[in-house]
């Protein structure tokens, strides 16, 4: 039983996604937020710029739906270059990535998604694209088999991941940048959807868009999203105009709570208390008790509630916090006293 969610930070279907593409700022001076990672990069890419040279190769990670790709696109485009997209889990073959790398020009960009679902033959085959840009390209098999070394034109690659830490030592090594992109402040967050209300042409009264932007867990994506479920609210039951209360009533009926959590983020935090009596409990655990993606839980639902001190990651598992059980009215029973306390063992020799 997956939880269908309007805060669901990641592409929901590509009707979506060209929305997205109208709302996505293309050059650096017009994305908002991420103050040092835009003054970092904007210093590469003029130093790049300077020495006519293509930039190192990069890698921006964090949460999804924060801006990787956007960025990717706004480094393209102030660098003057072309951009070639793909993901880590269409690349399987050394072939699947042969023809993207051939042909790319001097200084273009490589971009790709979730780069830590590379399989490993093709993580094997961009280490010496990404070093000395060259690949050895094997031809037939068995006795017939011919490596052929085929140079590349300098390029650099941008990968995007949510999960920096599941990326191969060596891969990691091999870029140049490594940026960690950040959630947004509230006050960032009204001001893209203040952006994207003007590029949509949609009004809105003072405070409205700052109560949609409270409630989009840090994310501009989401910000976007219930920005368009409000639109449409608004549209047919109201003037067409985005008051405070049409943001309230549109989002009461997502389901949506004042700190920005779903059904899913509720669900999450109730299993934890009712299940697990507040835990610790493990990720697969927890997934099978609500039927998720352990991915799913990891990558969207458990980084904002581990921001706002919801859950707490020790060693044995998930925590939930006095913070969330107050927000959602649980009362924890009380503990059964730890083995520790009474001296039987100690958890950490377990
Ligand atoms: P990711 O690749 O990290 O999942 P995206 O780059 O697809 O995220 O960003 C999702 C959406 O959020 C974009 O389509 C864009 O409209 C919006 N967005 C992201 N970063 C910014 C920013 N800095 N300023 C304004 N809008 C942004």
């Amino acid at each position: 039983m997956a939880i269908n969610r309007v805060i669901s930070s990641q592409v929901l279907n590509e009707q979506e996604e060209s929305f997205n593409l109208s709302l996505r700022p293309k050059r650096l001076d017009e994305c908002i937020g991420q103050d040092r990672l835009r003054q970092k990069l904007s210093i590469a890419i003029a130093a790049a710029k300077q020495r006519g040279e293509p930039l190192e190769h990069i890698l921006f990670y964090g949460p999804p739906g924060l801006g990787k790709t956007t960025l990717a696109n706004v480094v393209a485009n102030e660098m003057g270059v072309a951009i070639r997209c793909s993901s880590g889990p269409a690349l399987v073959k050394a072939g699947d990535i042969m023809g993207l790398l051939t042909n790319l020009n001097y200084g273009d960009i490589l971009f790709i998604d979730e780069i830590h679902r590379l399989s490993t033959p093709v993580e094997e085959f961009i280490y010496p694209a990404m070093e000395d840009f060259k690949v050895d390209f094997t031809v037939d098999s068995g006795l017939h088999a011919k490596t052929i070394n085929f140079p590349l034109k300098r390029f650099t690659l941008i990968g995007a991941t949510t999960r920096a830490g599941l990326l191969s030592a060596p891969l990691r090594s091999r870029f140049g940048m490594l940026y960690h992109v950040d959630f947004y402040t509230v006050e960032e967050l009204t001001r893209i959807l203040i952006r994207s209300a003007g590029l949509l042409g949609l009004s809105h009264e003072p405070g409205a868009l700052e109560r949609i932007a409270a409630r989009s867990r840090g994310t501009p994506r989401i910000a976007n999203r219930l920005l368009k479920r409000v639109r449409d609210y608004a549209q047919v039951k109201g003037s067409g105009v985005l008051s405070i209360e049409i943001v309230d009533k549109a989002l009461a009926m997502e389901q949506i709570d004042h700190l920005g959590l779903d059904e899913l983020d509720r669900a999450f935090l109730r299993a934890l208390a009712n299940v697990y009596n507040g835990g610790p409990a493990g990720i697969e655990a927890l997934a099978a008790t609500l039927g998720e993606e352990r991915d799913t839980l990891e990558d969207v639902v458990e980084p904002y509630l581990l921001q706002i001190g919801f859950v707490r990651r020790t060693k044995r598992g998930r925590e939930i916090t006095a913070q969330a059980c107050s927000h959602l009215g649980i009362e924890l029973r009380p503990k059964a006293r730890q083995p520790i306390e009474q001296g039987l063992f100690d958890p950490e020799e377990i």
